[in-house]
Parts: structure tokens; C-alpha cells; sequence
């Protein structure tokens, strides 16, 4: 059975879409820490991280710093943290969240935001993205 990212990935499943290429896809985090709180998702269906290929490994990096130099230009914020977890979703993905204090990076302090505001965050990201 496909993983809700793959369905996301697909169209199946609607998202705040960021970024996407041959392999990758970047949306916002439907339940974020912070705003501009994204995923980076190889279509590649993997669980762990460290059972991606090379190949797919390294990309996903270069994908992930390509949406995480757009959030920094767009949002306001200290920088943008990067990790890796993966205990919801066994479909590997890289958070990145705009980081103002530690709070930001505990998953433990969520932000509430409306369908329009999702969408006009994702667009100010999308617009800087190179
Ligand atoms: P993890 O697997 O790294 O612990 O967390 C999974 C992340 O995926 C969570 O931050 C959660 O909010 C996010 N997430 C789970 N389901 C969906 C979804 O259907 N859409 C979006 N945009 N994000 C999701």
C-alpha cells in the first residue's frame, strides 16, 4: 500500500506544494512547528533514511538546501534547522523549520493556520525558490 506521501506526491491527497522535480517533492508540513515548516520527500518509497541509495541520499540533500535557501529568504527567522525523524511516516523526509528559539525545533509547540494562510505561505516560498 502506497504511504500517504506518495499519495500526496501523486495528487492523490491535496498539499501546499513547495517544490518538486524528477525525484523529489517539497509541501508544507500540515501540522508545523512553525510557519514555513516543510517536507522534502524523495518519490522513491523508503522508510529509513539510511537506506537510501547514494544517489538518492545526496539529492535529497541538494534538494532539501535548495527549499531551505527559499524559506530563509521568505520567512523571518534565527535560520533554518534541518532533521530527520520518521517515526509517523515510514516514507523518509527532511523537516525543515524556521527556527527562532529551541521551542521551534521540539515538536511539542505546534502553529494553527487557516487553508488561506497555508496557501500564501507557500507561495511566498515557491516565489524564492532558484
Ligand atoms: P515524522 O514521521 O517525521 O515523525 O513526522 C511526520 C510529519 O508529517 C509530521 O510533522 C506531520 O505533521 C506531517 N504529516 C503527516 N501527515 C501529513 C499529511 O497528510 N500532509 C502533510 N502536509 N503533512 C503531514
Amino acid at each position: 500500500m502506497s504511504t500517504i506521501f506518495t499519495k500526496i506526491i501523486n495528487g492523490e491527497i491535496p498539499s501546499y506544494k513547495i517544490a518538486e522535480d524528477d525525484d523529489f517533492y517539497a509541501f508544507l508540513d500540515i501540522n508545523p512547528n512553525a510557519v514555513g515548516h516543510t517536507l522534502c520527500v524523495p518519490k522513491k518509497e523508503v522508510d529509513r533514511l539510511l537506506d537510501l541509495d547514494e544517489e538518492t541520499y545526496q539529492g535529497l540533500m541538494a534538494f532539501s538546501r535548495k527549499v531551505g535557501l527559499a524559506i530563509e529568504a521568505a520567512i523571518s527567522c534565527n535560520r533554518v534547522g534541518m532533521t530527520v525523524i520518521g517515526l509517523e511516516v515510514p516514507h523518509v523526509h527532511v523537516h525543515l523549520i524556521p527556527l527562532n528559539g529551541m521551542q521551534d525545533a521540539t515538536f511539542q509547540h505546534k502553529v494553527s493556520l487557516s487553508p488561506e494562510e497555508f496557501t500564501a505561505i507557500a507561495e511566498k516560498i515557491r516565489a524564492k525558490i532558484q
